[in-house]
């Protein structure tokens, strides 16, 4: 078997989670775990997270995969849904569906399925998803008379919660439209939870913090206190020795400039580990802080050993976690913490500790 393997944290989940509690309180937290639990695997997040107030997906699928797994919580399609024919299940499910365009509207005019929970959704300037907010009201008030309709929560989201500029402009743009108006709210993803309090209301809809991932450039997971719930490693499978002027890797990307002892670690792009990475990416070594070297390939990459000497053939190697921050390894590779940990591929194995 590949050493290479994908520890999820459960109790770290746990924990994260009551970090969102703490912050957030009396906010109802609903755990965001769409794209595969952020990578972590649907019931695996889902099982860390179970004390989460709802939670929230994208596809109809891992909602029924929630629901088949017992989970009573309310359970948010932050899409909505994609036809009419999804209604049926929705209402039967006790699913609850974002609304954000008109033809999602019709969708619900048109049914005489009943008893659907809605999340009306503005626009407040990320222009992806969302009605304006001068169509809102009126929007708001056609939903009300939808006899489809039984409860109705206004949303938007942000696009510069973890920005300089921050969410004013947009808030109060929601505010003056739904000042006067008794529903729930919903606003805050990570970004906004940490940074803005005031943007708590009813619910808060955290993602990344949950998985110990920061929001945030430039601030770190654990600086809020937040825990890796994802820990993925391997092991050295071969050593080299590199004379002065010998390169390593396709391209030969790296010069050794001295005599070096190189590692070769069973993990490339192939597991998920990002290609652009360049040399000097952090990465641990027999819980030792080293780098990359050369270019990462499909199934393995390279790590410098020439300040590790006992490091060898099964040395243990830490891509990112506990010790070598997700967003330490994104950072340098010119991405963030999310698309990392999403990106993490069907192949490597996952084992749930905790
Ligand atoms: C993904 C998502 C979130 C969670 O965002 P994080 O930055 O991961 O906290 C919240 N709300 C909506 C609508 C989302 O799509």
């Amino acid at each position: 078997m590949r050493p290479i393997q994908a520890t999820i944290d459960r109790s770290a989940l746990n924990h994260n989670l009551s970090v969102v509690k703490a912050t957030a309180k009396p906010s109802k937290v609903m755990a965001v775990v769409k794209a595969n639990g952020y990578g972590h695997g649907l019931l695996n997040a889902a099982k860390g997270l179970a004390a989460a107030d709802a939670f929230a997906v994208l596809g109809l699928d891992e909602a029924l995969a929630l629901r088949n797994a017992g989970y009573q919580q309310e359970i948010l399609l932050l899409e909505g849904v994609f036809s009419a024919d999804e209604l049926l299940v929705v209402s039967n499910q006790n699913i609850s569906i974002v609304v954000h365009c008109d033809a999602q509207i019709e969708m619900l005019e048109n049914t005489h399925i009943e008893s659907i929970s809605v999340y009306l959704k503005m626009n407040t300037g990320m222009n992806r998803l969302g009605f304006k907010p001068e169509v809102f009201e009126s929007t708001l008030s056609r939903l009300a008379q939808c006899k489809q309709v039984k409860d109705i929560t206004l949303m938007t989201h942000f696009a510069t919660a973890d920005e300089a500029q921050g969410i004013s402009v947009p808030f109060a743009l929601f505010n003056r439209v739904i000042e006067d108006k008794s529903y729930p709210k919903s606003v805050a993803n990570s970004a906004s939870i940490l940074r803005f309090s005031e943007t708590h209301l009813d619910w808060v809809r955290p993602g990344i913090m949950l998985y110990g991932a920061t929001p945030i450039a430039g601030q770190s997971a654990a600086s809020f206190g937040l825990r890796a719930a994802m820990t993925f490693t391997s092991q050295i499978i071969a050593t080299q020795a590199l004379e002065i002027g010998e390169s390593i890797g396709y391209g030969g990307r790296f010069t050794a400039d001295k005599k070096m002892r190189i590692g070769i670690v069973a993990c490339g792009y192939a597991d998920g580990y990002p290609r652009h990475a360049p040399n000097g990416t952090p990465i641990a070594v027999d819980g030792l802080m080293t780098q990359t070297l050369g270019r990462v390939s499909m199934d393995m990459l390279f790590v410098d050993l020439s300040e590790l000497p006992d490091a060898t053939i099964g040395s243990s190697v830490e891509l990112w976690g506990n010790q070598v921050p997700v967003d330490a390894v994104a950072e340098s590779a010119g991405t963030i913490g999310y698309e990392l940990l999403c990106a993490v591929a069907p192949r490597v194995p996952m084992k749930v500790v905790g």
